[in-house]
């Protein structure tokens, strides 16, 4: 009730939720006192989240922050939602995000953007940005994310709050509407690094219902949280400090830093030699992949359908037409003319294999250290409209977290301090399948 209230109150300011399940919500909440008087109760149970809009949520409307799906009310539930819901978790409604996943900023969004708690001139970053607010301003205390070039982790460095982008196959994708299918993953978001690893406990796991998913055992990632950090190794990438990094944002990252080595990690400058053509391998790949899982959007089966067509070709033209916006356009025309005859192989497939070198670079640099670390994003949130017009300058918010998808391995941002009064996030990068360790490392600094 304390949360809903909050959302009442707050929402319509930061539009951060676009459907609240109040009714569905207070039943839950009431079953979840059943199971804690019954002495039934675990970490989660009885705790409200929010669930980003890319999740299917049974007999609930499932937009994607599209006009495409506004109409979409799921008729299954997502296996994250499921798990989280097995957990006792109760659902109090669906997060705002940008159009398909697709932006840095939440703007891209069917329902208008999401302002940033802390300043509400700020984006609050994307895709995710929905997520991202409602957590930091206390409207949920945990919600989901997805993270397909750094949707977790950018909004929640450039809200305040902690994020976690398991390694890839880690989180099941079923019912998570496809991005880009080879690098889109499912994680937490909300205050402390501990919230994340309850979180993951409930979220991980094999799932034969995602091919992609590992069957691999999952351990409670919150056996480690307490762990010193003696002699731990820590690699600063010296590309992730150059040209392009806000210098009030390279002081906040180097004073963290500083802290871990009051705590006993050894640090020292690492290379990751092809982090500049990270983000132009992904707007290759991504929108390639896009183009492709975005064909299923035709006006015949669910979703938006036009007026009155007169024949099944204007169907598909106007349905797809009037349904997508601006920005999953471009990536539509982007990834189907890099997959077309003739060019397929000098931008797919080139892409393909320097995606390669850009994971063995981190497999690389993970022989060495235990973990990366380096800014989040390059600035903290600017201001709504600044970079709207501008995809270039959109798509380099994301130039420290795009490579991180393109290697598959694990991430996470955490709250490092504030820059000209607005948020900064620390991203430590680890080995597949480290996750329990990045939280380790995230909590000592909690
Ligand atoms: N900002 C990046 C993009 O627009 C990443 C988005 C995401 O991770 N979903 O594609």
């Amino acid at each position: 009730q304390t949360f809903l209230d909050r959302i009442e109150r707050l929402n319509p300011d930061l539009n951060a939720l676009i459907t609240v399940t109040r009714e569905q919500a207070l039943a839950d909440a009431k079953s979840a006192d059943e199971m804690r008087a019954a002495g039934k109760a675990g970490p989660l149970t009885g705790i409200p989240l929010a669930h980003k809009d890319i999740f299917c949520t049974q007999g609930v409307r499932t937009s994607c922050g599209s006009r495409m799906l506004d109409n979409f009310i799921a008729p299954y539930n997502a296996t994250v939602v499921e798990k989280l819901k097995a957990a006792g978790m109760v659902c109090v409604g669906k997060t705002n995000m940008d159009e398909f996943a697709m932006g840095s900023s939440n703007e891209t969004s069917f329902y208008g953007p999401v302002r940033n708690p802390w300043d509400v001139q700020a984006v609050p970053g994307g895709s995710s940005g929905g997520s991202a607010a409602a957590v930091a301003a206390r409207l949920v205390p945990v919600a989901t994310g997805t993270d397909t070039g750094g949707s977790i982790r950018q909004p929640a460095a450039l809200c305040g709050i902690s994020g976690l982008k398991p390694t890839y196959g880690r989180v099941s994708r079923y019912g998570m509407i496809a991005f880009a299918s080879s690098l889109d993953q499912g994680g937490p978001m909300g205050y402390s690094a501990e919230d994340l690893a309850l979180m993951m406990n409930a979220m991980a796991g094999f799932d034969e219902r995602d091919s992609t998913s590992v069957e691999r055992e999952v351990p409670d990632y919150t056996a480690d949280l307490g762990e010193s950090l003696q002699g731990l190794k820590i690699g600063l990438p010296k590309e992730y400090f150059g040209e392009g990094l806000d210098s009030e944002v390279a002081k906040v990252v180097e004073a963290a830093v500083e802290e871990y080595r009051k705590l006993g990690a050894e640090v020292r400058e690492i290379s990751l030699p092809n982090t500049e053509l990270a983000v132009p391998v992904y707007y290759v790949i991504a929108p390639a992949e896009a183009s492709s899982n975005l064909s299923r959007y035709d006006g015949v089966r669910f979703g938006y359908r036009c007026e009155n067509p007169v024949d099944l070709e204007d169907l598909y033209k106007r349905s797809r037409g009037e349904g997508f916006g601006p920005e999953v356009k471009r990536r539509i025309m982007v990834g189907t003319y890099a997959l077309s005859a003739g060019y397929y192989d000098a931008y797919y497939l080139k892409a393909q294999q320097v995606r390669r070198m850009i994971r063995d670079d981190f497999t690389r640099a993970l022989e060495e250290v235990d973990v990366i670390m380096g800014p989040t994003s390059p600035t903290v949130a600017f201001n709504l409209g600044e970079r709207s017009d501008d995809p270039v300058q959109m798509y380099l918010s994301d130039v420290y977290t795009i490579a991180i998808n393109l290697a598959g391995v694990p991430a996470m941002s955490i709250p490092a301090g504030f820059a000209n009064g607005r948020p900064v996030g620390l991203q430590v990068i680890g080995n597949y399948f480290d996750e329990a360790r990045l939280l380790n490392v995230g909590h000592q600094y909690q």
